[in-house]
């Protein structure tokens, strides 16, 4: 899937939130509230969740997304879902959540491992890195993130990543679930970083090609300053993605840089 431009997505991360009884209306009122040109919408629900949120906006243009998968495609893993285990059900996935990283301790090598499953099985994966606050006050944020980019990205096929269609998602870990958001500026500058490390891990021209979101306490309030960036091209949004009206404003705003961007009428 390689994109002649970069494509405007606004993916909802719903985290261990909604049931399978409650998540189906949920996201049926989201799409219904969200229908613009020119932006792909993806909801990450539970696993659990998956079915009935795909069954909910099967008529919609709305992807389904996992919130992860295991490194591995099948075995003695008591628990974990297998990327083969999601098809039918999503059509994403979200790989290296800054929460996965610190509660499931997930490595840049796993997270690397977790892509080749993606890749394998036809999942788009959303890629998430981003620095500690520490990091950032010490002037390391760009360090940080290219040092997780090279973890997971050395060595693996850029075609094929370009093929399926990969997505970064730069998510500050001190932005979210805090209330506190990144500055649009310094959204911008880390997607140039971004690009830049994908260059030199050999993507060329693909690295222009890439779609950079932005995540990190991204409300209808202040999505507009990330959208402003032209080096970025949507946002991962959690807490405020359970909310529809909330939705409704982000991606209203996301439509007017599609039409800006020449991606919709
Ligand atoms: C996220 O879960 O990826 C996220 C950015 O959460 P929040 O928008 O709540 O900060």
């Amino acid at each position: 899937m390689i994109e002649p431009m970069r494509p405007i997505v606004v993916a909802g991360n719903w985290k261990m939130h909604t049931t399978p009884s409650d998540a189906g209306d949920l996201a049926r009122t989201i799409a219904a509230r969200t229908r613009e040109a020119g932006v792909i919408r993806v909801i990450c629900p539970p696993f659990v969740c998956l079915a009935a949120v795909g069954d909910a906006v099967r008529d919609e243009d709305v992807g389904v997304g996992a919130q992860t998968v295991h490194h591995e495609a099948h075995g003695a893993f008591t628990g974990e879902i297998a990327a083969p285990m999601l098809r039918g059900l999503a059509t994403w996935v979200i790989v290296g959540h800054s929460e996965r990283r610190r509660d499931a301790g997930e490595t840049d090598d796993l997270i690397g491992r977790k892509l080749d499953r993606a890749v394998e099985n036809d999942l788009r994966p959303i890629l998430c890195v981003g620095e500690q606050l520490a990091d950032r006050d010490a002037g390391r944020a760009a360090e940080v993130v290219d040092g997780q980019l090279r973890g997971a990205l050395t060595e693996r096929d850029p075609a094929a990543l370009a093929a399926v269609g990969l997505v970064i998602a730069y998510e500050p870990v001190w932005a979210i679930g805090t209330g506190r958001n990144a500055r649009g500026v310094d959204a911008s500058a880390m997607a140039d970083t971004i690009r830049t490390t994908l260059d030199g891990l050999g993507w060329g021209e693909r690295a222009t090609r890439l779609p950079v979101l932005y995540g990190g306490s991204v409300t209808s309030a202040n999505i507009g300053e990330f959208f402003d960036e032209p080096s970025i091209d949507g946002a991962l949004v959690g807490g405020a993605s359970l909310k529809p009206d909330e939705m409704a404003g982000i991606v209203a705003r996301a439509a007017l840089t599609a039409r800006a961007r020449g991606l919709a009428a």
